[in-house]
């Protein structure tokens, strides 16, 4: 009997072509039928003398797809499910520059251009406004991992590196890490500003390069109401958003010393995550190798179990991609 698990769902999405590619007279080579969940992709050299690649997945987005409808597939019912209590944690996985930051957080600038970060805000104060017989307590923390090492973005020392500890009955966590009240929309948003200007300022100042960290926001929603038998019941459900580092090949790009060390950092842990979530939709693994990364330590009470989980896997279409966009398929695949 398949123990395969159903909460962990895939969803790739293809950023339109930039205007510098269309300069350059770029080919676009991937097509998407968002009916069929299928992703299909031409050879570099974007002919017809070898069969396209396809491969399917839970969701598949082309060049014309929109924040809301991404949201609304994919989003949507995972927030709904951390509301009621359970955790869960989306990802964006892909090389640097094809719309990891753009699908997580967005642009404010059309309005319709937020990204998931700030909808699951929108959708989280509307249950609080839907449920006046419940009480709320929202709480969320910002932070980043660099070369494995973990830094509070909501911190006024966003320079300190915080440990990961380990309790026995709740797992893993970070020590000394901010969790911040908040209490609407607004709230919200300024606590994810200050963070990423956090992550910005410490990329300047330490001349880090944003492409390789991870940062994962945080909210934690705790409900408190009478049920149906009249007693009082507390729920809590945890919900991480994670834009990832990017997942290009580091080998390629001649990095020596340091940033060869960070380089293998990010492979690492990308390769971990990419082990554990196989590992927990494979279902026969008793061994599920979590500690092998910091990230994975972090997600750990996020994914598996009674958890959903859904990774956004982020392409771009040019021809110059070919191989990037073929790993990061495969990359995806292997969630499945
Ligand atoms: P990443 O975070 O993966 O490095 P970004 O989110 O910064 O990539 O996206 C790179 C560029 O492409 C940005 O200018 C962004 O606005 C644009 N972009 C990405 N995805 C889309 C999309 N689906 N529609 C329109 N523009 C996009
Ligand atoms: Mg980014």
């Amino acid at each position: 009997m398949s123990k395969k698990v159903e909460s962990v769902k895939v969803a790739i999405r293809c950023r339109p072509m930039s205007s510098g590619e269309r300069k350059d007279g770029r080919l676009s080579i991937v097509s998407v039928d968002s009916n069929r969940g299928e992703i299909s992709i031409l050879n570099a050299k974007g002919d017809s003398s070898e069969p396209p690649k396809t491969f399917t997945f839970d969701c598949t987005y082309g060049a014309d797809s929109i924040q809301e409808q991404v949201y609304s597939d994919t989003g949507y019912p995972i927030v709904e499910s951390v509301i009621q209590g359970y955790n869960g944690t989306i990802f964006a996985y892909g090389q640097t520059g094809t719309g990891k930051t753009f699908t997580m957080e967005g642009e404010d600038n059309p309005h319709e251009n937020r990204g998931i970060i700030p909808r699951s805000f929108e959708q989280i104060f509307y249950a609080v406004e839907q449920n006046p017989d419940t009480e709320f307590l929202i709480r969320v923390s910002f932070l980043e991992i660099y070369n494995e090492e973990i830094h509070d973005l909501l911190s006024k020392d966003a320079a300190t590196k915080l440990d990961v500890k380990e309790k026995a009955d709740t797992g893993f966590y970070v020590k000394d890490l901010n969790l911040f009240i908040v209490k609407g929309i607004e709230e919200m948003k300024e606590v994810m500003i200050s963070g990423r200007k956090n992550r910005h300022t410490g990329q300047t100042n330490m001349n880090r390069d944003s492409s390789r960290s991870h940062s994962i926001f945080s909210i934690v929603i705790e409900r408190s109401g009478k049920g149906a038998d009249g007693m009082n019941h507390i729920r809590a459900g945890k919900l991480n958003l994670v834009d990832l580092a990017g997942s290009e090949r580091q080998s390629k790009t001649g990095a020596t010393g340091d940033r060869l060390k960070e380089a293998t950092n990010i492979n690492k842990s990308l390769l971990t995550l990419g082990n554990v979530i196989s590992a927990l939709v494979d279902g026969s693994s008793t061994h599920i190798p979590y500690r092998d990364s910091k990230l994975t330590k972090l997600l750990a009470d996020s994914l598996g179990g009674n958890t959903k989980t859904l990774m956004i896997a982020n392409i771009g279409p040019a021809d110059w991609n070919y191989d990037e966009t073929i790993s990061t398929l495969r990359y995806a695949n292997r969630a499945k």
